[in-house]
């Protein structure tokens, strides 16, 4: 019978199905982080319970790391406490943590590809719903609670419901300037932010088969914004093309035989899905949220949504985000003036984040009025940045160059918009206060836009500001 990828991972990491229908799932990769472990290491030791497999779990640091110093003690008491919590945890229970010191520390959805630990065919969880990153690379990934956190040290598997599967299809070529990120927001918009509560997101299509892994990574971060809480790229010769040679994937023949048996996860033809959608890539423009959830966007050339038309529900929405945001419908989007610019998280922190930003910004100064800063999304992605001489281009256009971290995608650290502030961001979510002021607004888009809006000051077109040669 032919199966989607999702049904052979699952059950294949299928312990026993439990009297209430969920699934005792084997956990293969445990990510953690030092924001919801310290209390799942805390029910840990209040029972005298090692952790399971320590060998499958691997640690870092990232949420409320400060981007501007990492010098110890950290200047935020909480955060100190967090991180010596963590450390103290890694030590006690033999689990590696990548801590500044190590050189691979950094947001733990960035270095668990890069470090080669995400592989097809496994499962993994972190604490962070945005695990559905790791997914790209054929895997089953999916965010979890603090107390599913403890589960999962505890016993290294997690009761779970099974999903339904959505086949998306993305079709056509990316028009220059338009980018994954584009794609994603697009999708989200097109399904709704609710629309996939209950479903495994596969992406497929010929605009998908093309992309970079750092572009799949963005397309399947964004799944969970879509209401998909796992989203998956069949495994191909692009992914086996990245794992080869990292430092946690298999190596010499272990590999080859590795890369066959991923290639045997991919969905059959002919697999059955409970959804099909088809997207045209081709068509799409850079995309711009104009609201307060990832589902309120619109082409960079078009102009915040009027309520006409809308049922009575969606147009209480739509007012409501309106009012915040302090758009009128109707307006052009384009020309709404930004005070912060903010590359960097782990949807759009990566390297070819970085280089594509860097081509906007080349050669011209960021508008007088913005603050803007790049934080890389890890160390390595820093160090390879450096490099290709990166932080000088953004340095010398005026952008901040900062310690990798999460920084103001949700600003548990230092990094935060202040009042009223309007921030181009390259993150993943724009609800109320997600930045750390409460009365803040946010305005997703691509590292590429917001590189061309630091520059203008205001929303504005990246297409028709630098990209003659770019690629998508
Ligand atoms: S960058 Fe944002 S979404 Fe990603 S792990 Fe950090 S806080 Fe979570």
């Amino acid at each position: 019978m032919p199966e989607t990828l999702f049904r052979k991972v699952w059950d294949r990491h299928a312990v026993r199905t439990l009297a209430n229908g969920q699934t005792q799932l084997y956990i293969g990769l445990h990510l953690i982080h030092e924001v919801t472990s310290p209390q799942a290491f805390d029910a840990l030791a209040e029972r005298g319970w090692p952790v399971k497999a320590p060998h499958r779990t691997f640690a870092t640091v990232d949420h409320i790391l400060p981007t501007r110093s990492v010098a110890r003690p950290l200047v935020d008491p909480m955060a100190e406490t967090m991180t010596a919590a963590l450390e103290r945890n890694c030590r006690a229970h033999g689990i590696p943590l990548f801590d500044p010191a190590s050189g691979n520390q950094g947001i733990v959805h960035v270095i668990g590809p890069e470090l080669g630990l995400t592989q097809p065919g496994l499962t993994i969880t972190c604490g962070d719903s945005h695990t559905s990153t790791h997914g790209a690379f054929g895997a089953v990934a999916f965010g979890i609670g603090t107390s599913q956190v403890r589960d999962v040290l505890a016993s290294q598997c997690l009761a779970v419901s099974p999903l339904r599967v959505r086949r998306i299809t993305v079709t056509g070529r990316l028009a220059p300037g338009v980018y994954a990120k584009d794609v994603i927001l697009a999708i989200i918009h097109t399904l709704g932010v609710g629309g996939g509560a209950g479903f495994a997101y596969e992406y497929g299509g010929d605009a998908i088969d093309r992309m970079s892994m750092d572009e799949r990574m963005t397309i399947c971060n964004m799944s969970i914004e879509g209401g998909a809480r796992i989203g998956y790229v069949n495994p191909d010769q692009t992914t086996i093309d990245y794992l080869r040679g990292r430092r946690f994937a298999p190596a010499g023949d272990a590999f080859d035989r590795a890369a066959a048996w991923w290639r045997t996860l991919a969905s059959d033809a002919g697999a059955p899905y409970d959804d099909q959608v088809t997207i045209d890539a081709g068509r799409l423009a850079p995309m711009v949220t104009w609201g307060i959830d990832p589902g309120q966007s619109v082409p960079v050339d078009a102009a915040v949504p009027r309520p006409d038309g809308l049922a009575p529900a969606d147009r209480a929405r739509l007012a409501e985000a309106a009012a915040f945001m302090d758009l009128t419908p109707g307006r052009p989007i384009a020309g709404t003036r930004i005070d912060v610019a903010f590359i960097g998280s782990c949807t759009n922190g990566r390297l070819s984040d970085l280089r594509e930003a860097a081509r906007v910004v080349a050669g011209r100064r960021v508008a007088a009025h913005v603050r803007a800063l790049v934080v890389p999304g890890s160390q390595a992605v820093a160090a390879a940045a450096a490099r290709e001489g990166l932080p000088d281009i953004f340095q010398a256009a005026g952008f901040e160059w900062r310690h990798a971290g999460c920084s103001m995608c949700l600003a548990m650290n230092p990094d935060r918009l202040e009042g009223r502030e309007v921030c181009a961001s390259s993150s993943n979510r724009n609800f109320k206060g997600r930045q750390g002021s409460p009365t803040g607004r946010t305005l997703l888009m691509s590292p590429a836009m917001v590189a061309a809006a630091a520059v203008a000051g205001e929303v504005v077109d990246v297409r028709q500001v630098a990209l003659a040669g770019a690629s998508a």
